[in-house]
């Protein structure tokens, strides 16, 4: 059967310095479905309403590009999970795991799944840390930067950097130079 690898990027409230992960929360979940050659099957796409600081600091702003207007607008996690669950149901009979550029992502949900009470599918499938993985398969001495990672592949970032879907496509385009199966 042929395997597919879901790519997820989330974008977060911080400010500058950034702030642990316990003191972040969601604001924009992206995922590509990719095909083991990393062409895109389907993707997700939300922005999230964060309980704790609503309100993003200028410096999040900046850096995401996302507007207070698109967070006001936006349901909070307990009501896009629900969503994403149902989105990715339809793809689990093919679905190798899901990975990400690094553990940050991994780490964050994990949090706030237990935070807001929620079960996610994705728990029950691999993680692959694929910053580690791009480091490994390249023998690199310590694992780099998305942007880094593209240029050692001889490609170029295609969008807005730390926008979620663009964060997770970008990183959809490593996997083949990854072979995660
Ligand atoms: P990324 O996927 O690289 O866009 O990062 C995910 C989240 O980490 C961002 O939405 C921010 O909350 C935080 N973050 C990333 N880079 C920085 C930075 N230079 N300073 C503070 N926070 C950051
Ligand atoms: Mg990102």
């Amino acid at each position: 059967m042929q395997q597919h690898w879901l790519v997820i990027d989330l974008e977060a409230t911080t400010e500058e310095g950034g702030w642990p992960v316990e003191e972040m929360e969601i604001i924009e979940i992206g995922a590509s479905l990719v095909a083991s050659d990393g062409h895109e099957l389907d993707h997700f796409q939300r922005f999230v309403r964060p309980l704790r600081r609503p309100c993003l600091t200028s410096f999040c702003r900046e850096l995401t590009h996302i507007s207070q207007a698109q967070i006001d607008a936006a349901q909070p996690l307990a009501a896009i999970w629900p969503q994403f669950e149902r989105w990715i149901g339809g793809h689990l009979s093919h679905l190798a795991g899901w990975g990400s550029w690094g553990d940050y992502d991994r780490r964050q949900f994990e949090l706030e799944w237990r935070t807001h009470g929620l079960h996610s599918r994705l728990a029950d499938l691999p993680h692959l840390n694929l910053k580690q993985r791009f480091a490994s398969a390249r023998q690199l001495q310590r694992p780099v930067g998305l942007n880094s990672a593209l240029q050692l592949a001889g490609l170029n970032f295609q969008g807005q950097q730390h926008r979620a879907l663009e964060d997770a496509r970008n990183t959809a385009r490593l996997l083949p130079l990854i072979h995660p199966t």
